[in-house]
């Protein structure tokens, strides 16, 4: 009889101390997320416009990372984000489908907004700022030009304009850091937002 005691709890202590074990290295090792996803979400503009056809940049990269989108539906990454993804996934390159248009900004004709604050539900970066029944404006530093807030307007009261290359505008192509940096700002402001 003890030495069945004795057995049944050497089991369990066993069974106690393995389950301890398994908890730390799950809690050590745990990764969040996926990597390749998260790699491929860094390399991509963070407009969240939808022009790949998936409703933000991340549902993309989830998509390019599983296989199930090529590697050449971001718009306004252009070819540049193309390369680097495919280079990153190991895939031949593909022609870009759809040349990226020239940088916009988004313009609210303040005179005609009634305020409805749709367009503010609709802008993925929050660039967008306004009360109800006040007229909106846009913050031109946070616009990334995606056009999500022109359909909604019920007034058309939203231009989009041709980013003006103004000297204050002009900067050397971004280096990877500082376009890192855009991209964590962007990325801040949708997660804000959704
Ligand atoms: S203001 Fe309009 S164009 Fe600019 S980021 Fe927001 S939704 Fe896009
Ligand atoms: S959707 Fe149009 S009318 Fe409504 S708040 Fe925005 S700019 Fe103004």
């Amino acid at each position: 009889m003890t030495h069945l005691l004795a057995a049944l709890l050497s089991l369990g202590a066993f069974a106690l101390l393995a389950g301890v074990v398994l908890a730390v290295a799950q809690r050590v090792f745990h990764i969040e997320g996926d990597p390749m996803v998260d790699k491929i979400d860094s390399m991509l503009p963070q407009t969240q416009c939808g022009q790949c056809g998936y409703p933000g940049c991340k549902p993309y990269a989830n998509a390019v990372a599983s296989g199930a989108a090529e590697v050449n539906h971001c718009v306004p990454g252009g070819e540049r984000v193309m390369l680097q993804i495919a280079d990153l996934m190991g895939v031949e390159p593909k022609a870009v489908e759809e040349e990226a248009a020239a940088p916009m900004l988004a313009f609210v004709r303040e005179d005609e907004c009634i305020g409805c604050t749709l367009c503010i539900k609709a802008c993925p970066v929050d660039a967008i700022v306004g009360a109800p029944k006040q007229y909106h404006t846009v913050i031109v530093d946070q616009c990334t030009g995606c056009m999500l807030c022109v359909e909604p307007c019920p007034v058309d009261c939203i231009d989009m304009l041709v980013k003006p290359e103004l000297l204050e505008h002009w900067a050397w192509p971004l280096p990877d850091t500082r376009r890192a940096a855009v991209g964590h700002e962007r990325r801040g402001h949708h997660a804000g937002h959704a």
